[in-house]
C-alpha cells in the first residue's frame, strides 16, 4: 500500500512539473503575429501571394522558391493566380484578406488598378509588399525588385553593340505594367541618341498587350509586311514576346539574321541563344527575389522594420526598394551563369545543338 502511495505521489508531481513546463514554453512563444491565432498560442505567420500569371514560366519559379523560402521561415503561404485577369486579381486578393494573413505579397497586373485593395489590407492591419512590380498611387510598405531600368539599357545595349546603325522595332510588354515603362524608359536612354544622330531609325513602336507571345507575333508579322521585311533588329522586352517574334521572323526565313533581345531566361529564350536565334536575355536570379521577398514578408508580418538602400516614389509615397542587379547573359556568357547557377541545366540548354559544337561541360 505505502509503495502504490508512494508511486501515485510520484505520478502526481510528474504531472505538475510537465503541466508548468508547458506554461513555460507558451509564455516564451513570444510575439503573438497573427489576429488568426487561437487560444494565446503562438500562431503560425500566414502570407497571402497574388501572382499575375502562372502560366508564365518565370512566376512558377517564384513561387516555388517563395514558397520554400516562407516554409523555411515558419510560414505558410496561400498562393493564387488571376492569370492575367485583372478583376480576378482583385477578388482574388479580397478574398485573401478575409482568410487571416499576416502580410500581402502582389505581382501586380495593372500596377495602377490595386489602390483600393491595398488601401483594405492596410486599414485592416496587414502589410503589403510589392513583388517585382511596383504598385502605384497606394501604401505600400516595400517593394522588392531589379533595378528595371538597368534591364532595358542592357538590351538596348547589346542590340547596339550587334547592329550599330539600321531599322529597328520596338517591341514593348504589357502596357499596364510599370516594369515595361521602366524598361522602355532604359532601352530609350541607349537607342534615342543613335535616332538623334541618325544612325537608328525606329520603324515601328508597339506593346504586347498581357506580355502574351501570339500578341507579339502578330505585331512584328504585321511590322515586317509594313517594312517589306527591312528590319535589322527588335528591341523586345521578354523572352515570351521575343519567342513570338522569333514566330513570324523564321516564316519569312529571317531568324537569326534580325538581332533581338530578350529578359528572363526563360529556357526556350536560353536555347535559341545558344542556337543564335536569339541574341540576349537579361537574367535576374529568380533565387534571389524570391528569398529576399520571402524574408520581408516575414519581417513585415512581424512588425520589423525593413532595411532598404533606396526608395522609389509610386505617386503616393516613396517606398522602400530593395534594388537587385541583373545580368546580362548572351551565348558567350551562358555557361558561366545561367548553367552555373543552375538555372537550367547544360544538358537542357544545349539540347538542340549537335555535341561538337559544345562547349566544354
Ligand atoms: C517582369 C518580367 C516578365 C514580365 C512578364 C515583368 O513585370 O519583370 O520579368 O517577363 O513581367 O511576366
Amino acid at each position: 500500500m505505502k509503495k502504490w502511495r508512494g508511486l501515485i505521489a510520484g505520478f502526481v508531481v510528474v504531472l505538475l512539473v510537465s503541466m508548468l513546463a508547458a506554461c513555460g514554453g507558451q509564455d516564451l512563444g513570444g510575439k503573438n503575429v497573427s489576429g488568426n491565432s487561437k487560444g494565446g498560442k503562438k500562431a503560425k505567420i500566414k502570407i497571402g501571394l497574388s501572382v499575375s500569371d502562372l502560366t508564365l514560366e518565370r512566376w512558377q519559379h517564384d513561387r516555388d522558391i517563395f514558397v520554400d523560402q516562407a516554409k523555411k521561415l515558419n510560414a505558410d503561404v496561400l498562393v493564387q493566380s488571376a492569370n492575367g485577369d485583372e478583376a480576378k486579381q482583385l477578388s482574388q486578393i479580397q478574398n485573401m484578406l478575409s482568410q487571416g494573413i499576416d502580410a500581402l505579397v502582389i505581382i501586380a497586373i495593372n500596377s495602377d488598378s490595386l489602390s483600393p485593395v491595398v488601401d483594405q489590407a492596410k486599414k485592416e492591419g496587414i502589410p503589403v509588399l510589392a513583388y517585382d512590380r511596383l504598385i502605384n498611387n497606394a501604401d505600400v510598405d516595400a517593394y522588392v525588385s531589379f533595378d528595371n531600368v538597368r534591364v532595358g539599357e542592357m538590351q538596348a545595349e547589346a542590340i547596339v553593340k550587334q547592329v550599330p546603325k539600321g531599322n529597328y522595332f520596338l517591341l514593348g510588354g504589357s502596357p499596364t505594367d510599370n516594369n515595361a515603362k521602366m524598361f522602355r524608359e532604359g532601352q530609350m536612354n541607349v537607342v534615342k541618341p543613335l535616332v538623334d544622330k541618325g544612325d537608328i531609325k525606329v520603324v515601328g513602336d508597339q506593346w504586347a498587350k498581357d506580355w502574351d507571345a501570339n500578341e507579339a507575333m502578330k505585331i512584328i508579322e504585321n511590322g515586317l509586311t509594313a517594312n517589306k521585311n527591312k528590319i535589322d533588329a527588335i528591341v523586345a522586352s521578354n523572352d515570351s514576346t521575343a519567342g513570338g517574334a522569333i514566330q513570324a521572323l523564321s516564316s519569312q526565313h529571317l531568324d537569326g539574321k534580325v538581332a533581338i533581345s530578350g529578359q528572363d531566361a526563360d529556357l526556350a529564350a536560353v536555347q535559341r541563344i545558344v542556337e543564335g536565334k536569339q541574341t540576349m536575355t537579361v537574367y535576374k536570379p529568380i533565387k534571389t527575389i524570391a528569398t529576399k521577398s520571402a524574408e520581408v514578408a516575414v519581417q513585415l508580418a512581424k512588425g520589423e522594420k525593413v532595411k532598404s538602400d533606396s526608395k522609389v516614389n509610386n505617386g503616393k509615397l516613396d517606398v522602400p526598394f530593395i534594388k537587385l542587379d541583373p545580368i546580362m547573359v548572351n551565348k558567350d556568357n551562358v555557361m558561366d551563369t545561367i548553367v552555373k547557377d543552375e538555372f537550367h541545366s547544360y544538358d537542357e540548354v544545349y539540347k538542340n545543338v549537335p555535341e561538337s559544337e559544345r562547349p566544354a561541360k
